[in-house]
């Protein structure tokens, strides 16, 4: 018999299969990415009910595959955050949220601090639509950056190590710079360097707020960092 193992996970994307299954591409709190199969579950009696949709955090039981895929055998749901699909603003934010973890985190690694961070945005959009602003989206990709490694270096020049002055941001050279470094970099006002410095420090559900041209400004820093350090293309943040 193929080993059977359970674990936390959030279901980032469900895609049909076959006349009544559908493949999932999950989330999980102990293995990182994992692709899994679903059989039946577009069956109106499925026994998985909506316990496999997009977004749910579960207890799922899964037996290993042969190939890539693990099987669902079980699901046991956590947090359906069921309010999202109330909200369009919610409801995009969430998505957007567990596309960039597909996206960025796509290794079978347990990372608990990005696992633990898509709950807490899920959660905070479950049950605050109003937190579904484009700052706090800002704020999730800043934290997920961190968590996948790849945060930009902000307290001092990213290529000389100045503290003082640091009027660019270079995804290339890794974070800002200081007017002798600036090649290739855009211009960062102090305010998006103190949006991107308090996104990171902050808790999630206390992110900064900032104008349009700040946000502007902090949305192509960790656009460009992802392009160039994880090598994705994200689309970027929407008002
Ligand atoms: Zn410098």
């Amino acid at each position: 018999m193929p080993p059977t193992f359970t674990t936390e996970a959030i279901v980032l994307r469900s895609i049909r299969y076959g006349e009544a299954d559908r493949v999932l591409h999950l989330y999980t709190r102990d293995r990182g990415r994992v692709g899994a199969i679903a059989k039946g579950v577009r069956r109106v009696k499925s026994r998985f009910g909506g316990r496999l949709e997009p977004m749910v955090r579960s207890e799922l039981m899964l037996r290993e595959g042969r190939g890539d895929l693990c099987t669902v055998n079980g699901a046991h749901t956590i947090d359906a955050h069921a309010s999202i699909r109330e909200s369009r603003a919610a409801l995009d934010r969430a998505v957007q949220a567990c596309d960039a973890v597909l996206r960025l985190l796509d290794s079978q690694e347990p990372n608990p601090p990005a696992y633990n961070l898509l709950c807490h945005e899920l959660q905070l959009l479950d049950r605050d639509p109003a937190a579904a602003t484009r700052a706090q989206a800002l704020a999730f990709r800043m934290k997920l950056l961190l968590a996948a490694g790849f945060a930009p270096e902000l307290a001092s020049c990213a290529a000389c190590g100045e503290r003082e002055h640091l009027s660019g941001f270079s995804a290339s050279a890794g974070g800002v710079v200081c007017p002798g470094c600036e090649a290739g970099s855009f211009a960062l006002d102090a305010d998006a360097h103190s949006f991107l410095v308090n996104a990171l420090g902050r808790p999630l559900a206390e992110h900064p707020p900032g104008s349009e041209p700040v946000l502007r400004q902090a949305d192509r820093a960790i656009a460009e960092t992802i392009e160039y350090h994880a090598h994705v293309r994200m689309r970027r943040v929407a008002a």
